[in-house]
Order: C-alpha cells, then sequence, then structure tokens
C-alpha cells in the first residue's frame, strides 16, 4: 500500500484542460502582468467570498503584510496572533515592525481562545488575526465585538481556508478584511506563488492595489512607497480555471474527514478534530493528537501511509524569534500541541477506499503503541 500525504499533480490533471488553455491564453495575449486575467480573477474571486473587493499580490504573506501597512500598523504597534500557526501570520506583523503577541487556542479547536484575546489587548495593540487554522474557521463573533470595543482591526488569515463556512457565512467576508494564500497545496492552488485579499472596504482596497503595485495608480506616478506585490496574469488564469471546482473539492475533502471521524471515534489515546456547530470546515488538513506522535508517524511510514506534521516547532520557539525571549514553557497549550499533532493524508483526489485503508493502518499503529 502506498497513500501520499497530498497528490498534488493528480488534483492539478482533474482540471489538465481548463490549465492548459489558462496557461495558452496568456501566452499568447503578449500580456503578462496585472492585466485581464488578474481582474477576472479578482471579479470571480470576490463572488465567490462575498465581497465587493478582491486583490490579488504575489503570496500569502504578503497579503496579510500589505494589511498591516494598509492599516498603519508600525513600530510600536502590537499584533494578536495565534501561539500556533505557520510562522507567516507573525512573520507579516514583524516585517512591519510592529510585535506579534501570541493567544493560545481553544485545544479541540486549535483556533484563536477570544476569552484569552481580551486579556492579551493593551493600549498599543491594533489588529487581531485569527488564522482558520486547517479550514476551520476561528470563533469570529466574540472577536469582532472585542474588535469594535477596543477599536481595532480584524484580519482573518484564511490561507487554510478557502471556502470554509462560520454560521453559514463564508470565509473572507468574516473581519475587516481576509488574507489567502494560493500556494500550490492550499485548496485553492496557483502552479506557483500566489496570494489575495478580500474587503468590503473601497478606500482599504485602492491603497492596497496601491501599495502591490510600488505605490503607484498611474505608470511612473509614486503616490506611496510601495512593494512590488504583484500577482501574476498566468496564476490569475490558473486560479480562474480552478476556482469553479473548489466546492466540489472541498466536499470530497469532507467526504475523507467523515471516514476519518466514523472510522477513528472512540480510541481514548488518540485526539480527533473537534467542529463545533456553527463551523462546516474545508478540511485543509485532518489532524489527530497522540502523546508519541514521533512513533505513530513512522508506523504509518512503514505501513505506506505519508502523513505531515503541521508544524513541528512553535514560532516561538523558532531560531527566527529568539529574541522575543519566549521561553520553553511560555505557552503550554501551543508548545502540546506541535509535540502531538499528525496530519493524515487529505485532499479531493483521494478515494473513500484510502481512506478506509488509512483508518485501518491508524487503528494498528494506535493499538501497537498503546499496547506497548
Ligand atoms: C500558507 C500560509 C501562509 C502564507 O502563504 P504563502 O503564500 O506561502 O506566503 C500564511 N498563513 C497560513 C496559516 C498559511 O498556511
Amino acid at each position: 500500500m502506498s497513500i501520499p500525504f497530498l497528490d498534488l499533480k493528480a488534483i492539478n490533471l482533474t482540471q489538465q484542460d481548463e490549465i492548459e488553455q489558462a496557461t495558452r491564453r496568456v501566452l499568447h495575449s503578449g500580456w503578462y502582468v496585472l492585466g485581464k486575467e488578474v481582474s477576472a480573477f479578482e471579479e470571480a474571486f470576490a463572488a465567490y467570498c462575498g465581497t465587493k473587493h478582491a486583490i490579488g499580490v504575489a503570496n500569502g504573506l504578503d497579503a496579510i503584510f500589505l494589511l498591516l501597512k494598509a492599516y498603519g500598523v508600525g513600530p510600536g504597534d502590537e499584533v494578536i496572533v495565534p501561539s500556533n500557526t505557520y510562522i507567516a501570520t507573525w512573520l507579516a506583523a514583524s516585517h512591519c515592525g510592529a510585535t506579534p503577541v501570541p493567544v493560545e487556542p481553544v485545544e479541540g479547536t486549535y483556533n484563536l481562545d477570544p476569552a484569552r484575546v481580551e486579556a492579551a489587548i493593551t493600549p498599543r495593540t491594533r489588529a487581531i488575526i485569527p488564522v482558520h487554522l486547517y479550514g476551520q474557521t476561528a470563533d469570529m463573533d466574540p472577536l469582532m465585538a472585542l474588535a469594535a470595543k477596543h477599536n481595532l482591526k480584524v484580519i482573518e488569515d484564511a490561507a487554510q481556508a478557502h471556502g470554509a463556512l462560520y454560521r453559514g457565512r463564508k470565509v473572507g467576508a468574516l473581519g475587516h478584511a481576509a488574507a489567502f494564500s494560493f500556494y500550490p497545496g492550499k485548496n485553492l492552488g496557483a502552479l506557483g506563488d500566489a496570494g489575495g485579499i478580500t474587503t468590503d472596504d473601497d478606500e482599504l482596497a485602492l491603497k492596497l492595489r496601491t501599495l502591490r503595485n510600488y505605490g503607484s495608480q498611474k505608470k511612473y506616478h509614486n503616490e506611496l512607497a510601495g512593494y512590488n506585490s504583484r500577482l501574476d496574469e498566468l496564476q490569475a488564469a490558473v486560479l480562474s480555471a480552478k476556482l469553479p471546482a473548489l466546492d466540489g473539492q472541498n466536499r470530497a475533502r469532507a467526504a475523507i474527514a467523515a471516514i476519518y471521524d466514523q472510522g477513528l471515534a472512540g480510541i481514548a489515546s488518540l485526539r480527533l478534530p473537534e467542529v463545533p456547530e456553527w463551523a462546516e470546515p474545508v478540511w485543509h488538513l485532518y489532524v489527530v493528537r497522540h502523546a508519541q506522535r514521533d512513533a505513530l508517524a513512522a508506523r504509518l511510514a512503514d505501513a505506506g501511509v505519508g502523513t505531515l506534521v503541521h508544524y513541528p516547532l512553535p514560532p516561538h520557539r523558532q531560531p527566527a524569534y529568539a529574541d522575543l525571549g519566549l521561553a520553553e514553557g511560555t505557552l503550554p497549550i501551543s508548545e502540546a500541541i506541535h509535540r502531538e499533532v499528525l496530519s493524515l493524508p487529505m485532499g479531493p483526489t483521494m478515494t473513500e477506499d484510502q481512506a478506509r485503508q488509512v483508518v485501518l493502518a491508524v487503528r494498528a499503529a494506535v493499538a501497537a503503541l498503546d499496547a506497548a
């Protein structure tokens, strides 16, 4: 048996014709940066998310960074981020000169705990960045209420959650603005780096369009000291070709998750993801927890089941953040999560039979570990 963690090539080849048509169209257009393809994708993605605007940018990190810049976040400011997230969420704040202030998650959902967020707000706090981790939304209503009370901006980090719902409402339209990554392995992935921002705020959208293009609205006139963070025509065309398949692919992921939920229920030593009644996740990852994570991963590898760890080390324990001085033990929930999480194979081209084989392999591996 050999079940890969994720088969990106197979996923993209399900739309081979549409993607090849898109790339050919760009080749023959003679126009490769910020043109018709980018505008068309921005329009389609805004409609998909139910926002007034979508702005294509170079990648997901830039999407968060440019939003913080557009909101005027800078040195001396604090930005509340999850203690357990991909490091990009923190780096976006750091690259503005602001300080990322980590807040611990709710254990079962892995998402930001609103009760702990309030305690972390200071007069320097400017923004909260909830991450919809593993494809399930954070609990947004209490966060938006806190933001209103303290006059803060809420930026969704939606890099792992294209299409997820919160109380029936779509990701991307839940905060003041949202940042997306279209990195190849995300639920909506390009054939290279790409990112996007959604918002209903007209003024913010115009500022972002200016910032991503050297601070320029008119060629060779630079109103702002901007950046080069443009989405290119090729990636935009590929994303437009792939977007219509996203909901179907997310449903296929949910079917795999349902097989895991059912097949792996009732194992005392194995913690499964918890889905609150208000959440409709898109299962970017299906993450389980076990005290002997590394041994479990090794046994699954021997059985031909590919797994990954998201993530082995929390941002505050990365050498990149040594200067924050957050020693081992400062964020115990996050640290325990990082020691114990394991992501099982997940993707829209996985078959239900493969999912059942993963269930059997996990059950056998956990039984052997728990008996030892
Ligand atoms: C992938 C990811 C990002 C960064 O996206 P890039 O396109 O790789 O820059 C940010 N936040 C989270 C939670 C991610 O998973």
